[in-house]
């Protein structure tokens, strides 16, 4: 479908990304805004900027009638949902094309499929992607078939939510006897937080990497793979850094699992951008779940392949073809990014407030993607998620003293960042030397108490 402008359906960085982008590709954008964003200065670098409600994401950004209602206003015929909000909601995406316009996305349904985990997975399992071992369905309400499930996985399990997102709504099992509360208290969690009460089980996993494998798809059936991200380096679940290539992991088995995916997205019918997350134990990849969005850490990839995805994302929406094919993409060099939060380092509390002074480091082999100037607002009623330091460099070792270089030039003042806990990862010598798990990071905050 063809289209001149673009209604950017996020905030902060990546409606900056994605205002780039668009321009990149000659296109209007239209920025929407909260009440609590009203003077941001990516505003201005959209053709339009359209307040869509209050301060609450529940009645602004979350708000797919209002985000509608703005493109419909503006004359946008297409959609970009960005990363969270609204991205991975397929009745919004279902929404946008009854209204004829386009969804930057994959389909409705293949969104639906995908967001339930557990359908995500009955699928992938289908298309011959290997998978977490798990209860292949939803939990029965008998607690003793529950029970009987456990026991045939083995302890420790994992009870997760169907509809669960954002590291929420998980919960670890050691033994038969805490089984029951686990399922009773994640169940009631999912109710409320996902409005989706069915939950799942897998195999726990004891010492996995987090590993990804980003692909991009267009409206023709053509599909491929842009490598790995290692996001090993998590707290509670979330993303702290992200590099890509994943340190220590054969070439050979990455491409394999690569094909994998890109076949997948052809079985089933996949368009623009999207990740298969996986854990990496004791060199076994097993699929946890897919994301039908771009994602936070898509700059390591941009980084080393060359590729901007979010410019190729926004070109197959407009129905053209790949612009390359997988024999094309090159792997070059190693890129590592650090996500900057409004948080104290330590205790992750969120710091909101005005930033009296921005500076953002600079120089080679360095991008730093956000939405700060000196005098922004940094609402509390959002992520913290305010900068992305990414490095590119020839090696690893490189790229990590690059980081610490641009940790040293980042100057922010009014509200606490997390650079600190930077610091101590890009230092210690366990990150230093690749492939830590996804325990680490909470185990070495432990150690420093
Ligand atoms: P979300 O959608 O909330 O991000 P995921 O299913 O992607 O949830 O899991 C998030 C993180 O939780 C993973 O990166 C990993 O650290 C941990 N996790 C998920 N499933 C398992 C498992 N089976 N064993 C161990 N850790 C897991």
């Amino acid at each position: 479908m063809s289209f001149d402008t673009v209604l950017v359906a996020n905030r902060g960085e990546i409606a900056l990304r994605v205002i780039r982008a668009c321009k990149a590709l000659g296109l209007r954008s239209v920025a929407v805004f909260s009440e609590a964003d009203r003077g941001a200065s990516y505003l201005a670098l959209a053709d339009e900027a359209v307040c869509i409600g209050p301060a609450p994401a529940r009645a602004s950004y979350l708000d797919g009638q209002a985000v509608l209602m703005a493109a419909l206003a503006t004359g946008a015929q297409a959609i970009h949902p960005g990363y969270g909000f609204l991205a991975e909601n397929g009745d919004f995406a279902e929404a946008i094309e009854q209204a004829g316009l386009q969804f930057i996305g994959p389909t409705a349904e293949v969104i639906r499929l995908m967001g339930d985990k557990i359908t995500a997975k009955a699928a992938m399992k289908q298309a011959g992607v290997p998978c977490v071992p798990g209860s292949d369905g939803a939990l029965p309400d008998d607690p003793a078939a529950c029970a009987a499930l456990a026991e045939r996985i083995g302890y420790p399990i994992i009870v997760k939510a169907a509809g669960g997102g954002g590291g929420r709504g998980m919960r670890m099992v050691r033994s038969a006897d805490e089984l029951a509360t686990a399922v009773a208290t994640t169940r009631e969690e999912a109710r409320r937080a996902f409005n989706n009460p069915e939950l799942y089980m897998e195999k726990f996993l004891e010492h996995p990497r987090h590993v990804e494998i980003q692909v991009l798809c267009d409206h023709h059936g053509n599909a491929v793979w842009l490598g790995e991200r290692d996001c090993s380096v998590q707290r509670r679940h979330q993303k702290v850094i992200e590099e890509a290539p994943a340190p220590g992991i054969p070439r050979e088995a990455v491409a394999a699992l690569g094909e994998r995916c890109a076949a997948a997205c052809r079985a089933i019918g996949y368009r623009g951008a999207g990740t298969f997350e996986f854990l990496y134990e004791d060199g076994v990849f097993a699929f946890i779940e897919m994301n039908t969005r771009v994602q936070v850490e898509h700059p390591v990839t941009e980084l080393t392949t060359g590729i901007d995805i979010v410019r190729e994302q926004i070109s197959v929406a407009q129905g053209n073809k790949l612009s390359f094919t997988q024999a094309d993409i090159q792997r070059a060099g190693h890129s590592i990014e650090l996500r900057i939060n409004a948080e104290d380092p330590f205790t992750s509390i969120p710091s909101p407030g005005h930033v009296a002074v921005w500076h953002a480091p600079g120089g080679p082999g360095l991008r730093v993607d956000s939405h700060m100037v000196s005098g922004a607002e940094v609402p509390p009623h959002y992520d913290s998620l305010i900068a992305k330091i990414i490095a590119h460099a020839p090696t690893r070792e490189a790229c990590l003293d690059r980081l610490l270089g641009a940790l040293r030039e980042l100057r922010v003042e009014g509200i606490t960042v997390n650079a600190d806990l930077h610091r101590l990862v890009l230092s210690d010598h366990a990150f230093r030397q690749g492939g830590v798990t996804i325990h680490y990071l909470e185990k070495r905050l432990e150690a420093e108490r």
